[in-house]
C-alpha cells in the first residue's frame, strides 16, 4: 500500500506560488471568473485509498475532458462503426482547427479535438433520447455523484460556438453528421458544462486505470480492449498539438480541459486529478502539467 499524501502535500507546496505563468481561458466570462490561483490534486486507487491537497472537494468546469466519458460512451453504443466517421491519428493542431478539417474532408483526426467529439455526439443521438441526462447518469455509474451541469457556462458555450457551429457545418455539408447541426452543438455546449471536482474527476476515471471495470462497483463500462484503446487515444491526442510534450514530460494517458483541468490514469494502479486555471498556449494547465511531471517524476509511476 502505497501513501501518496506526503508527495502530494511536497508537490503541492513546491509549486503553490507558481501562478502568472498563462491565462485563464477568458472566452466565456463564466470561465474568465475563476481565481488562477486555485490549485488542487487528487489521487484515488483502483483498490480505494483517497489522497487530496488543496481545493479538490471544489466543482470546476470540466470542459473537453467530458471527451473521454463521451467516447467511452459512443464506443459501447457504436462499437468500431464509429473509425469510419472519426480517426485515431494524433491532430498536431490547435483544438479547433478548421484548416485541417478541410483537408481531412470532413473526417476529424481524432474524438478529443472538437470536431471529433461533435461526431462522437451525433452518434449518441442515434440512440439515446436524452443524451444530456444520460451522460450525467454514465458519470454517477463512475462513482461520482457530485456532477452537475453549469447552465451559465453552457448557454455562454452556445452564445460564442462560432468555429464549433462552422466545424459542425463543415462536416454536415461532407455527410459526416446524421442529425441537425443546432442539435448536436446544443449538447456539445452541454459537455462542456459539465462541472467536477478534482477527487470527482480521479474517482472517476478509475475505470480506464482498471481494465474498463468500475473497481468499486466491478460494473463493466467499456471491454478490456476499448479501455485500452481509449488510453492509447488519450495519451496520443489528449493534449491537441501539445500531446508529444505531455508524453514527454509525463508519460501518462490523460486528458486536459480548458477549464484547467487534467486526468491521467496509471494503469492498474490510480488515477490522478490536477485543476490550476492558468492555460498555456495550447489551452492546457501550465501548473497541472507541472505537477504531473513532478509526480511521474518522484514516483517513476509512468507508463514508460
Ligand atoms: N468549450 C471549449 C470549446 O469548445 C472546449 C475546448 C477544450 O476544453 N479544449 O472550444
Amino acid at each position: 500500500m502505497k501513501d501518496y499524501q506526503s508527495l502530494l502535500e511536497e508537490i503541492y507546496a513546491q509549486l503553490k506560488s507558481s501562478v502568472g505563468l498563462g491565462q485563464v481561458a477568458d472566452y466565456i466570462p463564466a470561465l474568465a471568473a475563476v481565481s488562477p490561483d486555485k490549485f488542487a490534486i487528487a489521487i484515488e486507487t483502483v483498490d480505494g485509498q483517497q489522497f487530496q491537497v488543496g481545493d479538490a472537494q471544489e466543482r470546476f468546469s470540466i470542459q473537453s475532458i467530458s471527451k473521454v466519458f463521451n467516447l467511452t460512451l459512443g464506443m459501447k453504443l457504436s462499437g468500431d462503426t464509429l473509425w469510419q466517421r472519426v480517426g485515431v491519428e494524433p491532430s498536431g493542431n490547435p483544438f479547433n482547427s478548421l484548416i485541417q478539417l478541410e483537408l481531412n474532408k470532413g473526417i476529424p483526426r481524432n474524438p478529443f479535438i472538437n470536431a471529433g467529439a461533435l461526431v462522437i455526439i451525433d452518434s449518441l443521438l442515434d440512440s439515446l433520447e436524452q443524451p444530456n441526462k444520460e451522460m450525467l447518469n454514465f458519470v454517477r455509474k463512475l462513482r461520482c455523484q457530485d456532477v452537475f451541469y453549469d447552465d451559465l457556462v453552457a448557454a455562454s458555450e452556445r452564445e460564442t460556438a462560432f468555429t464549433n457551429l462552422a466545424l459542425a457545418n463543415y462536416m454536415k455539408g461532407q455527410n459526416n453528421l446524421r442529425h441537425a447541426v443546432q442539435d448536436v452543438l446544443e449538447v456539445y455546449c452541454y459537455q462542456c458544462a459539465i462541472n467536477m471536482s478534482c477527487a470527482g474527476l480521479a474517482r472517476s476515471f478509475l475505470y480506464l486505470a482498471n481494465g474498463g471495470v468500475v473497481p468499486a462497483s466491478g460494473e463493466v463500462m467499456v471491454a478490456s480492449n476499448q479501455a485500452k484503446r481509449i488510453n492509447a487515444l488519450m495519451m496520443t491526442s489528449g493534449f491537441y498539438d501539445e500531446a508529444g510534450e505531455f508524453a514527454y514530460r509525463v508519460g501518462l494517458p490523460g486528458k486536459s480541459g480548458v477549464g484547467g483541468g487534467i486526468v491521467a490514469v496509471v494503469p492498474g494502479e490510480l488515477s490522478i486529478a490536477v485543476w490550476s486555471p492558468e492555460l498555456n498556449d495550447h489551452g492546457n494547465s501550465v501548473r497541472g502539467i507541472m505537477a504531473l511531471e513532478e509526480f511521474t517524476s518522484l514516483t517513476g509511476r509512468s507508463v514508460f
